[in-house]
């Protein structure tokens, strides 16, 4: 102790809330103030003060309903707000979304294009080039401005390094897909087509009402490219309780069509949490555990995600990627050949096809002697 300015009170706070990672005070706190509220703070020049004057005068519990009370002259005209913060509000909120990186769709449009020309022109080799995040997503204000680009020449690294180790060891390509609004997923199905499995996962619109979360989650687990469902309610410990979904029915879809459920192991989400496992074993479902490692060194973070399988009574048989390389590789197969091979995606993927609609049968063994690769994805390394 001893340190000056910390009495007895404030110690015993900084204790708990390091031992427990909150407090009674802190919860309660949370528990009055909406957390679009605190949102408000993000606001440039807004301070915490008026924050709460805004929120206690006008009602307001959003960015959104911020704007609209600015252009609305709410905060010029009532009293103890007034004009000026008006003025400031405005203003923020605009240095807001420009530090924000957002962009019309015509301009975003203009900037993507300009773009994949001067890729195209410094790497002659790329194949394919598509638009990939918010743009494709559809979004009025697009913030990334992302491009997914296959190579040939790249394209042939995992199976070098496969032939290399000669069955012993196998890399697996996979890539995390979002699942938009409607349930769809954000790649073409001739993108999708080229990964060994498909983890997807929502990681926007959020407030969707329970019954239209859980119809798009649905749709999802039906897509016969999926393979994982990713952080299925989408929660961040400590920052945010995730989407309103109907978690029985989905664990219980993903049983019916076969998808694994991800138990992802970043110390951020540990989701699907825990208290949901025994239910999913009961279903029929199976878990994957993966790291959602965005650098190797977060790979390590996998025995989180263990410690939570343990800790909601899931054995190793229950978890996909326990299984030895053999079965992991044969469970993978049996869900590519629920995809619909079709010519143009046969052919996109780099194989001659000949005459006719491939049969389910041969595409499936191409795919069992030469996996088709795309550049970017999530690898999963795993030694037999
Ligand atoms: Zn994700």
């Amino acid at each position: 102790m001893g340190i000056p300015g910390i009495g007895e009170a404030i110690a015993d706070i900084i204790t708990r809330l390091h031992r427990t990672g909150t407090h009674p005070s802190l919860e309660r706190m949370r528990s009055e103030i909406p957390e679009g509220v605190l949102e408000m703070l993000s606001v440039p020049g807004l301070r915490p003060d008026k924050v709460l004057k805004l929120h206690k005068q006008l009602g307001v519990t959003s960015l959104e309903e911020l704007q609209v009370a600015a252009r609305q002259d709410r905060i010029k005209n009532t009293k103890g707000l007034g004009p000026a913060l008006q003025r400031k509000v405005l203003q923020g909120l605009e240095i807001r979304t420009a530090a924000l990186g957002a962009r019309h769709m015509h301009r975003a449009a203009e900037l993507i294009a300009a773009a994949e020309k001067n890729l195209r022109r410094a790497l002659p080799g790329l194949k394919r080039i598509v638009p990939a995040g918010d743009f494709r997503r559809g979004c009025e204000l697009v913030c990334d401005l992302s491009l997914v680009a296959e190579e040939t020449r790249l394209q042939r690294g995992p199976e070098l390094v496969n032939a290399a180790f000669d069955g012993s060891f196998r890399l697996f390509k996979g890539i995390e897909s979002d699942i938009l609004p409607d349930g769809s997923l954000d790649y073409p199905d001739d993108v999708l087509r080229q990964f060994d499995f498909i983890v997807a996962s929502i990681h926007g619109q959020f407030r969707m009402d329970r019954e239209a979360q859980t119809d798009r989650l649905l749709r999802a687990v039906a897509n016969p490219f999926v393979s994982i469902l990713g952080h299925m309610t989408g929660r961040q410990l400590l920052r945010r309780a995730g989407y309103d979904g109907d978690v029985e029915k989905v664990l219980k879809a993903c049983a019916d069509h076969g998808i694994a459920v991800e138990i992802n192991a970043n110390p951020w989400r540990l989701d699907l949490d825990w208290r949901w496992h025994q239910r999913g074993l009961e279903l029929g479902c199976i878990f994957s555990i993966n790291p959602d490692a965005h650098s190797i060194a977060e790979l390590d973070l996998m025995r989180w995600g263990l410690a939570m399988a343990r800790k909601g009574g899931v054995s190793a048989d229950r978890v996909l990627n326990a299984r030895k390389l053999r079965d992991f590789s044969d469970w993978l197969e049996d869900r590519r050949g629920r995809i619909a091979p079709t010519r143009a995606g046969w052919r996109a993927a780099g194989h001659s096809v000949g005459r006719g609609r491939p049969s389910r049968l041969r595409a499936r063994k191409i795919s069992a002697t030469r996996p088709p690769h795309a550049k970017r994805g999530r690898y999963r390394i795993r030694s037999a």
